[in-house]
This record gives structure tokens, sequence and C-alpha cells, in this order.
């Protein structure tokens, strides 16, 4: 195969890109450096290059010689994650508190080294490619913002197909690709709640309006709410995550909080959480004669992989690497991905490729870990693919 031939002959080239960027760990939207180091890497290759407005993304289109065919959109996150690296890796971050501990290093190199094996091929192309660097995913999203500074349509019309690959540091063995069909990756929003009360002598609480046991009366409700009104082969994951209110024991506050995050896996789930969760609140509040401020704010809608683009690249992943490098994922994963926003709009995939660097993948420290390791001699096999789909899907 052409592709994985190419990407091999990079590999060194990609590999020390992988671990400069592991050195230089930026967060969120703002990522001068990483920006810099993608455009030094691309530079000399025949692409349009436009950089981001609101945040440092890099979009590069690479117009295929053979005539204006589809448009393939292939997407690497960039950003990395507040965590004290403590890795032994000989590369390990230079930037205090940050490390590139989800990854995205490896996307950004993988995604390079599919640019550079695409470019070699690009006669070959019967359409033009939209590589897509992208800050922001770990936070609020830079997807939404990349698509309303129009990268959908980078190439001079919309996009056919999207495919992006997320690494893992563990659970599956190096080299194993994995995704499903369908739903792949949860919805995540937040609810906030504000019990209102009215504070007083903690032993005369009739003299006043106790928020706690309200607060408390709605976290257990909530739960309950999920097993008694959802579909259990539909679920939902509530979990209060942070609480707080009061100051001393003896005293009792005028209000309580709380913050949860609600894993969805459909869209009809999560509509329907978002409505009753904010009822169950309001009621439980009511019923105590008590106010409450109920805010439920949408975050990441549910990852969906189209069907026949899921049929595609697990036939192309099976035909390139063999019969034992893709596992189907029989459930989806409870994270949430801002490739999702892309997907809503573009039918494609994602799939996971795993970077385990442990002899035992169960054992390994998870992404998001300070000790998550990622192994990348994956790199060229990611490249591989991802120029791979996009060369077969110009084809069709
Ligand atoms: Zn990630």
């Amino acid at each position: 195969m052409r592709t994985r031939e190419l990407a091999e002959q990079f590999r060194e080239e990609i590999v020390t890109l992988r671990r400069a960027l592991h050195q230089v760990p930026e967060y969120d939207l703002d990522l001068p450096k990483t920006q810099q180091l993608i455009l030094d890497a691309l530079e000399g290759l025949p692409l349009e290059i436009t950089l981001g407005k609101e945040l440092s993304s890099v979009t590069a289109v690479l117009r295929g010689g053979g005539g204006p065919g589809p448009v393939v959109l292939l997407r690497g996150d960039m950003d990395a994650l507040p965590v004290a690296e403590r890795t032994d890796v000989p590369f390990a971050s230079l930037h205090p508190g940050m490390m590139h501990a989800c990854g995205h290093d490896l996307h950004i190199a993988g995604l390079v080294g599919a640019a550079k094996v695409l470019c070699a091929m690009r006669d070959e192309l019967a359409g033009d490619v939209v590589f897509m660097f992208q800050p922001g995913e770990e936070t609020t999203g830079g997807a939404p913002i990349m698509i309303r500074e129009g990268v959908l349509d980078a190439a001079g019309r919309r996009a056919d197909a999207a495919y992006g690959l997320h690494v893992g540091a563990s659970s599956q063995p190096l080299g194993m690709w994995s995704s499903r069909p369908g739903s792949f990756m949860a919805a995540a929003d937040q609810l906030s709640v504000r019990v209102v009360g009215a504070g007083t002598h903690g032993s005369t609480p009739y003299r006043g309006k106790d928020p706690i046991p309200v607060l408390c009366e709605i976290v257990t409700a909530l739960q309950t709410m999920i097993t008694r009104q959802f579909d259990v082969f539909d679920p939902v994951v509530l979990t209060v995550g942070r609480i707080a209110g009061g100051t001393k024991e003896n005293i009792i506050p005028d209000d309580a909080f709380f913050d949860a995050t609600v894993r969805t896996f459909s869209e009809v789930g999560r509509a329907k959480i978002q409505e009753a969760s904010i009822q169950l609140v309001e009621g439980l509040a009511a019923a105590h004669g008590l106010q409450v401020e109920a805010e439920y704010r949408v975050g990441y809608p549910v990852t969906v992989n189209n069907e026949a683009e899921f049929n595609f690249a697990r036939d192309t992943i099976l035909d390139v690497f063999g019969p034992d490098r893709f596992r189907e994922r029989p459930n989806p994963r409870c994270g949430a991905e801002d490739f999702s926003f892309i997907l809503q709009e573009v039918p494609g995939v994602y799939l996971n490729l795993s970077a385990c660097a442990a002899a035992d993948p169960d054992a390994a420290a998870d992404n998001h870990s300070p000790l998550a390791n990622f192994d990348d001699s994956v790199l060229p096999d990611g490249a591989a693919l991802l120029a791979e789909l996009a060369v077969r899907r110009l084809a069709r």
C-alpha cells in the first residue's frame, strides 16, 4: 500500500515533530508555539494555508490533480491539559503544570504525516483534501469556532466526508483500531442548581428556610428519576461533582449549590433529560416552599458515526492493516468530543487508535493522567490510514 510506504518514509520526521510538540504543551484556544511548529512542518508543501482569527488554528487545502471531485476533511486537535507531567520520557513537558496528557501531540504529527503522504500522491487524488488543525478540544470547543470561520467550505465547496482519530494510552493493545457505527461518544452537558432559602440559627430551623436538605433531596431524586423515566438501553449518566453551601455547623445558610455533568448517548435522551431535570429541580424546591435557580448548559453533542462511513473506514482498516487490527466497540464511550460538531454537518467517522506503551493495557495509565504514556511508533499507521481514507473516498 503506497500510503503505508510513504508514511514509513516520514516516520522519523513525524516522531521528531511529536516530541517537539510534547515539550511545549499549550491550553485552550491560543496555542502560538504549537501553531508555529505546524506551519514549519508544512513549509514547502503545495498547500493553501489559512490561520484562524479567534483561535490559533491552521487550515490547509490540498488540490488534487484529478480535477474538482469530492472534498475530504481530515481533523487533528492541538491542545494540551493543565496536568503536571510525571512520566519519565526524555521529551517530557517543559511547561510547568501543562501536559499533552490526551495525546493530541500525536494527532497533530499524524495529520502532518497524512499531509506529507497526500502531497506526494497529489496527482492521483480525485478531489481536494482539507487538513483541519484545531485548538480547544478540551475546553469549550474549537470545532464550532472553526466551522463558523468556514473550515467545512475551505476548499471552496462543502466537505463531503470527515475523518478523525483519537489515540489511547490504555485499555487496547498497541496499534489496535476501534470504533462503532452510530453513537460513539457521549454528549456532555452541565446542570447547575442554586437552592435559595433563608438563613437563620441552626437551632431554630423553623425560623428560616433551610436549603441544605432540599438540595440533598434533589441530588438523590435525580438518580431515581433517571432509573424510572429513562430507557435503560439509552442510558443517562448524571454525576454531581461539586456541591457547596454553608459556613458552620450551627448556621443555616441562605443558599446551597451543586454542579453536575450530564452524559447522554442520543439526542432524544439529551432533550428529555434537559427538560425533566429542570422540572424535577423546580418541583422539589417548590414542594418545600423554597426558590431555586436551575440552569442546563449544553456542551458537546453526541458523536455519531455515519453508518456507511463507518463501514468504509472499517473495511479500509481491515484491508490496509489486516483482520487483527480492528475491534468494533460494543458500546459507546462516556467521554465527549467536539468532532461531534463536524459530524453533525458532514457524514464521517471517528476512530480510536491505541498508542498504549505498556505491556498490559488494562494496567496502563489512562488519557488525562499525569502518567499517561503514548507510544509514538504508531504514528506512521495513523498518518497512513487518514491518507488512505482520503484517497479511497475521493476516488469513489
Ligand atoms: Zn483528547
